[in-house]
């Protein structure tokens, strides 16, 4: 149930409405709007009735939410939820894009890539330190030691930074450096890892599993959401399909269907999901035509010596070339870099 304030009801007022939801036995969640605030009603639906909501003064009006997810359901929440951290802003006209190695090798090839893709206009730093791999005899990423590295190339660059967390007990450590967490595709539906990384308040960056249908991937959203945490960037990162032609299918139209229901904002990761160096620029031309708020792409300053993922991962000059092309995509559909 979504409960719409009047315009200009005080918080006091607001919050005193919440403590009365709460001893209805229900879970009041307020999303702030800058034209209105709501609060999403959540629990058990014996409880949840109409009338004694509509009674309260300073309500406009209650509205049922069909979709199982409604914290992260576009009924209930009309206006897109813009997500801002440390100079980093997704869900405006300005595309965002976040850049860098698929795994932290050392600090100086970290150093250069984040000055490089820094100086090209991105807004955020990626470098995974908890790798999740397909075999357990790859390397696993250099994990504290290189959460290190991201905190020392963060400062030093003044970045926002994203790191992907594996570990329900690692969140707290990876918050305490990243500007962002990932929840890659593996771990979608670790509803454990989900709740913890919903109790902190850093922003999520949450990628489609790689079986994951639409409303699988915002009922995770939602799980995020439930903890209190409004802040989840969603990523499409390409599916299984028979395709045998590229590391995985990247599925675009996901990006019309997302925005069709839920007002959080999407991003696209083209390097996972062709798997191809040459793949890359036409599929991240192709996300940003399609609507997407912004990218996820692996670079490396030697990708031919990379550690983890060199095939998708693009050259520092390549990345410059990629940041011009969808310049002109951006400016084409009304939006800017
Ligand atoms: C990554 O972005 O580093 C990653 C492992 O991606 P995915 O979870 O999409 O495979
Ligand atoms: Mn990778």
């Amino acid at each position: 149930m979504i409960i719409v304030m009047k315009p200009g009801v005080p918080m006091q007022e607001i919050r005193q409405i919440m403590e009365r939801i709460k001893k209805m036995k229900l879970a009041p969640h307020l999303l702030r709007g800058t034209e209105r605030n709501v609060i999403a009603v959540i629990g058990d639906e014996r409880n949840l009735q109409r009338e004694p909501l509509e009674a309260i003064p300073g309500v406009e009006n209650v509205m049922s939410v069909l979709k199982p997810y409604k914290l992260a359901s576009l009924e209930g929440h009309q206006e897109r939820t813009v997500i801002s951290t440390g100079g980093f802003v997704i869900g405006e006209k300005k595309i965002a894009v976040i850049a860098g190695p698929c795994t932290v090798e050392n600090q100086k090839m970290l150093l250069q890539t984040a000055r490089h893709i820094q100086r090209q206009g991105a807004c955020g730093l990626r470098g995974g330190v908890f790798k999740p791999r397909t075999s357990p005899y790859a390397f696993q990423g250099l994990k504290n030691a290189g959460l290190k590295v991201l905190a020392q190339v963060r400062k030093s660059c003044r970045i926002p930074v994203v790191t992907e967390v594996l570990d329900p007990r690692d969140v707290k450590a990876v918050a305490k450096c990243a500007d962002i967490l990932q929840v890659g595709t593996r771990n979608m539906q670790n509803y454990e890892l989900l709740k913890a990384v919903g109790k902190q308040k850093k922003p999520v960056l949450l990628k489609r599993g790689m079986a994951a249908g639409v409303d699988d991937f915002l009922m995770s959203a939602e799980y995020i959401m439930a903890q209190g945490n409004y802040k989840v960037i969603l990523c499409e990162r390409g599916i299984r399909t028979f395709n045998d032609y590229a590391r995985n299918t990247l599925d675009l139209t996901i990006i019309p269907a997302l925005k069709e229901r839920t007002h959080l904002p999407v991003i696209v990761d083209p390097s996972h999901g062709t798997g191809k160096r040459k793949y890359v620029m036409p599929m991240a031309r192709a996300a940003i035509a399609a609507g997407a708020d912004g990218l996820l792409i692996e670079v490396h300053p030697h990708p031919e010596r990379a550690w983890v993922d060199g095939r998708q991962s693009l050259s520092l000059q390549e990345f410059t070339e990629l940041m011009r092309e969808i310049q002109s995509i951006a400016h084409a559909i009304g939006r800017t870099l």
